[in-house]
């Protein structure tokens, strides 16, 4: 059934369909918070070159497949969905223990002023605490 919608959304987004893409795609609709790097490398097994998973979530992220958040140590999660929802990004937890971070859909960013002259073009809200598992 996921193969499907992976499928579709390739399709739709113009992303010709390979098997590491589906494997990619399979990876973050089955888990519930953001996956580093290193989770999806383990996710995927060995015999997954670097540079060419690099790529393929670079195209996932071009494509606003998955969005890219980053946990307190300034290392780079990647979650599936856009992070732009009617031109805003959503909210993110941060778990100060297990560093897991998780998308809040349906918490959105404040409305802040930003002085004359300046252009704001994302505002992150990032809420740090303890999850459910810690
Ligand atoms: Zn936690
Ligand atoms: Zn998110």
């Amino acid at each position: 059934m996921e193969y499907v919608i992976g499928d579709d959304l390739l399709q739709q987004q113009g992303l010709k369909r390979t098997k590491l893409r589906m494997a990619l795609l399979d990876c973050f609709l089955n888990t519930k918070h953001a996956l580093s790097y290193p989770d999806i490398k383990q996710m995927l097994g060995e015999g997954v070159d670097r540079s060419t998973l690099y790529r393929n979530l670079a195209a996932f992220e071009e494509a606003d497949i998955i969005h890219r958040i980053y946990d307190q140590s300034g290392v780079a999660k990647y979650a599936f969905g856009k992070v732009h929802d009617h031109g805003r990004d959503h909210a993110h937890f941060v778990c100060e223990q297990c560093e897991t971070v998780y998308c809040m859909e349906k918490a959105t960013t404040v409305d802040i002023n930003v002085p004359k002259g300046f252009k704001t073009k994302t505002i992150q809200t990032i809420i740090r605490g303890i999850c459910s598992d810690c």
